[in-house]
């Protein structure tokens, strides 16, 4: 994968008009320290563990390498050109296999002292809850992201219950779940709308933390429109505290799939905050 990841950028530079770079922006998926650019885990990279990439690129195109959380970053291009072009307060939150979170407060994205604030996504909603990737139980990611949407439905469906699902029994996605949950079906529509519930109480914690203008919603979990949007809507604005409701807007990512790169590059030119 490294090896296909440096091609990719030698290629990138070969093509180039001009094919002199200052800096290389990186977004990595999962917790990585901006300072050093160690990848601490990547859990949806198998092997991925303490890896130095910010080191490796550095020696390999001898310019700076500015790395960041893809979540982080994804909000700071959502901000410039996305969604949040006109607000400073954002919250951006992408639901897609895991969740994971930006926040720019007075359009500053929070960092943390180590660069690793922000992960909404293990805002623990249920203390008994259903085990997360990071060792815990119940956070949000376990609760409302698309895989535990589709394990959820799969466990309801090993139950027995009626369901147009029950043909698809081993390879429920997210989106078949949704997409059953708009023809109709019961079963889905539960497991979907426990989904949305959970992921709107998260969006009320965020509300009452960060007090935004904005809330934005990318991932593909969010592809099923109004089925989410109305649930996550009417729980985050009815379950934060009244007095911060007001004129709170949660609206879908404007940016499709080049927001993790735009989000880097965007890093790159950002002054940089003092970790550690
Ligand atoms: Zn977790």
């Amino acid at each position: 994968m490294l090896a296909r990841l440096l091609q990719t950028a030698r290629n990138a530079l070969a093509q180039a008009p001009q094919p002199s770079i200052s800096a290389v922006g990186l977004s990595a998926p999962g917790p990585i320290n901006p300072q050093t650019g160690l990848i601490y885990t990547a859990p949806n990279m198998p092997g991925w563990v303490n890896v130095p990439l910010s080191e490796i690129l550095a020696a390999e195109f001898g310019v700076p390498v500015f790395a960041g959380n893809d979540a982080n970053l994804a909000a700071l291009a959502e901000a410039r050109f996305g969604a949040g072009r006109n607000y400073r307060h954002i919250v951006y939150l992408t639901v897609s296999t895991g969740i994971g979170s930006g926040i720019i407060s007075d359009g500053v994205l929070v960092t943390g002292k180590d660069g690793l604030a922000a992960e909404a996504g293990h805002l623990i909603l249920e203390p008994d809850g259903p085990p997360c990737g990071c060792g815990g139980r119940g956070c949000l990611e376990a609760l409302a992201s698309g895989s535990s949407i589709a394990r959820a439905a799969e466990a309801r469906l090993a139950q027995g219950d009626d369901s147009v699902l029950q043909a698809k029994r081993g390879t429920v996605t997210s989106r078949l779940v949704a997409e059953a949950a708009q023809r109709g079906d019961r079963l889905a529509g539960e497991v979907f709308q426990r989904a949305a519930t959970y992921l709107g109480l998260g969006v009320a914690a965020l509300i009452n933390l960060f007090n935004p203008q904005i809330i934005i919603l990318g991932g593909g979990v969010t592809n099923a429109g109004d089925l989410l949007f109305d649930t996550v809507t009417r729980v985050a604005l009815s379950r934060c505290m009244p007095i911060l409701s007001h004129g709170v807007q949660i609206v879908p990512a404007a940016l499709r799939d080049d927001v993790g790169l735009r989000g880097a590059a965007i890093w790159a030119f950002t002054p940089r905050p003092r970790f550690g």
